[in-house]
């Protein structure tokens, strides 16, 4: 499970990349667990995906260009479907989210989380059954509970005392009855390969566990009889590898629930654990697959029913990144190749911070490999940087390319479907790539790449 020590991923000792990282023995291969299932080279050695060429797919669509495989999507899916089949499995849909991808999600049998009007919008949009959506967010407006409560969503998860009066009182004036969760701070932060457990949470999310808060809004809820209750909820981190924050987390909320039984007499029918199982972005990662996590969580939850006498609720889970993440990777045109005194190669390509800001805003470790084409050449420690006005504009802090890389060659960087579109910005008004989905040999757009017309569009100054 665990390759490295985290910190050695930080560990920047300038040309010889971290301690990890090693010249490949073969700097044309892919490592499986960062690659799409159906990525491979082909005959000449350049990338295809679901049998189709990369240079054919930038020939057509441009560069830079996020290239969704749309089986393998569909396959990580019904993993965690055929895994969690006694539960419900919610796609994050901030993880990347367009109707394309809904339906998508929708027909494997997943349901969906929105956290924002624009995502119920795409949602709805795309034919999501609202009884198969689930609202998050710290601060939903009167308007965005007014459109779930309209459209019928299944589940709001409530984040505040605020919204509770809000959620009560517009139920009240519609006569309807939503069902919620209540969103609990268990006190257990999970990043990675390390996970901290703490008395009390400062963050914005969530009714406070410690606190008595949580209790409070159950209660309240209960009480006032508008809302349905139907359990508890907590999310604890994301790119989560070590299932043991999940043991604490559930620990804790079943005591939650076993202290709402003792004080009203109502066992809750669901709980919901959240998301964040992690995915491989370097060869260092190996993360679990989704049936060991169904499995573990499950064991969790029992452990922790039987010790407390509760029923087993009915269990929900909420993957973003390891739905899409792996599903896709980002498609570049390299423009410079530029030796800085022997330091370091810097291999520039024609998107970066503005496609992926992970690297910039996580510190995030990312893989990448010369896609156009094969190579006899040695390996090579590139640093792979976009074409922003920034110096942190990186998307690859290291990795090993080959050593005649050039100008014109396409570079491609797995493990980017989860928070890169959806993250984008229009920084140095470089428009947003468009997505593309690949499946047996055929390409379509499902989001279409911005122009310079759409950036004018906007402004009307
Ligand atoms: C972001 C988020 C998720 C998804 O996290 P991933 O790391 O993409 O799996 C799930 N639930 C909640 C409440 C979230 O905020």
């Amino acid at each position: 499970m665990r390759a490295h020590e985290a910190g050695a991923l930080h560990g920047d000792i300038g040309s010889r990349g971290p301690a990890w990282l090693r010249p490949p023995a073969d700097v044309n291969a892919l490592v499986p667990q960062l690659w799409p299932g159906n990525t491979a080279r082909g005959a000449d050695g350049a990338l295809t995906v679901a049998g189709l060429d990369v240079r054919d797919i930038a020939a057509e669509f441009g560069t830079p260009l996020y290239v969704l495989d749309e089986d393998d999507l569909r396959a990580r899916c019904r993993a965690f479907r055929d895994a969690f089949s006694a539960d419900d499995v919610y796609y994050a849909g901030k993880a990347f989210l367009c109707r394309a991808v809904v339906r998508m999600i929708a027909e494997e049998g997943l349901f969906l989380d929105v956290c924002s009007g624009g995502e119920l919008a795409v949602a709805l949009a795309a034919g999501m059954p609202p009884e198969r959506i689930g609202f998050h967010g710290n601060n939903k407006s009167v308007a965005e509970l007014s459109r779930a409560l309209e459209a019928g969503v299944g589940r709001i998860i409530v984040d505040s005392f605020t919204e509770l009066d809000r959620l009560t009182a517009l139920a009240r004036e519609r006569g309807v009855r939503p069902g919620v969760l209540i969103r609990v701070t268990v006190g257990v932060e999970a990043h990675t390969h390390e996970f901290i457990a703490t008395a009390h949470e400062d963050q914005k999310f969530g009714f406070s566990l410690a606190g008595g808060s949580a209790l409070a809004a159950a209660l309240r809820v209960l009480d006032e009889g508008v809302l349905e209750l139907r359990g508890l909820h907590s999310h604890i981190g994301s790119q989560i590898f070590d299932t043991s924050g999940f043991e604490v987390s559930a620990r804790r909320v079943l005591t939650l629930q076993a202290q709402i039984r003792d004080a009203r007499g109502v066992q809750l029918p669901e709980l919901d654990l959240g998301g964040g199982f992690g995915i491989a972005y370097t060869s260092q990662d190996d993360p679990a697959v989704p049936q060991d996590l169904a499995d573990r969580l499950r064991k969790i939850v029992e452990f922790e029913c039987a010790a407390e006498r509760l029923a087993v609720p009915r269990l929900s889970v909420e993957p973003g990144r390891a739905i899409v993440g792996p599903a896709v990777f980002t498609l570049y045109e390299v423009g410079t190749v530029k030796d800085v005194d022997g330091i370091r190669t810097y291999v520039s390509v024609d998107g970066g911070m503005s496609d992926n800001i992970r690297t910039a805003l996580y510190d995030a470790s990312y893989s990448a490999t010369l896609a156009s084409r094969a190579s006899a050449a040695g390996p090579l420690l590139a640093r792979v940087v976009g074409k922003h006005c920034e110096s942190g504009d990186i998307v690859v802090k290291d990795e090993f390319l080959p050593a005649d890389v050039q100008p014109g060659d396409l570079v491609a960087v797995p493990g980017t479907g989860a928070y890169c579109r959806s993250m984008a910005s229009n920084y140095n008004h470089v428009p947003r790539p468009g997505v593309v989905a690949v499946r047996n040999g055929r390409a379509r757009l499902i989001v279409r790449p911005e122009t310079e017309e759409d950036l004018l569009a906007l402004d009307v100054g």
